[in-house]
């Protein structure tokens, strides 16, 4: 994907540029504070304004009213497949292959739990040293349950060498949440594939950010976050992707009666439901896939290539602007410059970069801050506008020049985000 932009960059040729967006629109949906500018909602994404009411309603007459028959008349027994149902669409996956259940980090100790099952002749789960530390520690809890399974995490340029005959699954996060770097899926797919291995993707940093076609990509497995790009709201409840061909070969290694064939039968032994109600075990967040439907509502209308396209301009943007006025100042980009290799972040080193992100949030830029040095951006395309990049960058400027972030406060450790 190229991004062509002007010569000359304004303010005024940003507002431009929203006012051209096709997407625009879709900002209204959210609830909105225009002091702040918020860059971070590939941490925690912001609230659609359609949520607060859907809760409500959900607490004040399905719960309150309907009690238990809320299960069955209000379908929240339902709901983690429905709202699945309508998350595939933008994976590029098939209704019956996505769950919406538990958290990420479960998700990948169920996937990985189920792939080393099947094959116990190969004994090794294939990551990168700098893969997202929940993917490492559940990878290396899995293995040591197995007997004589490990954990080979090698550099990034080292995957392909690494492929081979032993390798059970390869377990990479798309988008790399501190670099923006995103993986080519299907040249990875292709080659795991080759060396007869399945592929397990961590998308917390690609769904609702950047174009996905599971099935092109040939993908078997996948899990990522509903919080960050898709807007679930804090803790929001994670997805699971289950290739069609896989769902009857792995079975879920965490069985709990609504996984069940027959759950209210209250059988003693267990039976497989089949397809992805398969992958369930306890009982639904309910209240919290509420929230996340509603979010993933406003994601079905947009355009996922025009959402792509986005990110890319924005990325684009933020980065020509921090080239022509942050680098003097010592920042230098981390994310790749080709916009096909990168998610809807920016990131920029500086090995002042943990007061400097202080003092930007302290004046309304609302980054976040990740060890050693890197400063991240998040242009989560469905909210964030042109002129919030040039205003962001302007406002770093200031501080920089102003040299506000030498201040005392704005040194203290602590956590951000
Ligand atoms: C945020 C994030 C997660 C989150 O995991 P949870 O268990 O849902 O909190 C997992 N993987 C990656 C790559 C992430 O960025």
């Amino acid at each position: 994907m190229t991004v062509v932009l002007p010569e000359i960059i304004d303010r005024t040729l940003c507002q431009k540029l929203d006012h051209d967006d096709p997407l625009a629109a879709l900002r209204d949906r959210f609830d909105v504070d225009d002091d702040v500018i918020y860059l971070d909602g590939n941490s925690l994404g912001r609230v659609p304004r359609a949520t607060r009411a859907r809760v409500d309603e959900l607490v004040g007459h399905e719960w309150a009213r309907g009690l238990v028959r809320g299960w069955t008349e209000s379908a929240w027994m339902d709901s983690p497949h429905r709202v699945g149902a309508k998350l595939a669409l933008l994976l590029g996956a098939a209704e019956d292959e996505v769950l919406v259940t538990d958290s990420t980090s479960v998700c990948l100790f169920k996937l990985l739990g189920a792939a080393l099952r099947a094959h116990p002749e190969r004994p090794v789960i294939l990551t990168e040293h700098d893969n997202f530390p929940t993917d490492l520690y559940v990878a290396g809890g899995v293995a040591a349950l197995l007997d004589g399974r490990e954990v080979c995490a090698v550099a990034r340029s080292q995957l392909h060498d690494a492929l081979d005959d032993r390798v059970c699954a390869l377990l990479l996060t798309h988008v790399d949440f501190r670099t923006g770097e995103q993986h080519d899926m299907r040249a990875l797919t292709s080659a795991a594939h080759d060396a007869g291995a399945l592929t397990i993707w961590d998308l917390s940093h690609s769904a609702g950010a950047v174009w996905l076609d599971l099935r092109a990509a040939g993908a078997d497995l996948a899990t990522g976050c509903g919080y960050k790009y898709l807007n679930g709201g804090p803790g929001a409840p994670a997805y699971m992707f289950v290739a069609r061909a896989l769902q009857a070969e792995l079975t879920n290694p965490i069985p709990g009666w609504l996984g069940h064939a027959s759950p209210f039968t209250f059988e003693e032994a267990y039976r497989p439901a089949p397809g992805m109600r398969g992958w369930m075990t306890g009982s639904p967040p309910v209240l919290a896939i509420a929230a996340l439907e509603q979010a993933v509502d406003i994601l079905l209308a947009a355009d996922m290539a025009q959402l792509a396209e986005k990110s890319a301009r924005l990325t684009e943007l933020f980065i020509r602007l921090s080239d022509a006025r942050l680098a003097r100042f010592g920042f230098e980009l981390a994310t790749p410059r080709d916009a096909s290799r990168r998610g809807a972040q920016v990131s920029l080193r500086h090995h002042l970069g943990y007061p400097i992100v202080r003092a930007l949030i302290a004046h309304n830029v609302i980054a976040d801050f990740r060890d050693p040095d890197l400063c991240r951006f998040g242009l989560a395309p469905l909210y964030t506008r042109y002129v919030d990049v040039w205003d962001a960058v302007e406002r770093i400027v200031d501080v920089m020049d102003g040299a506000t972030y030498a201040r005392p406060e704005y040194a203290e450790r602590g956590y951000i985000t």
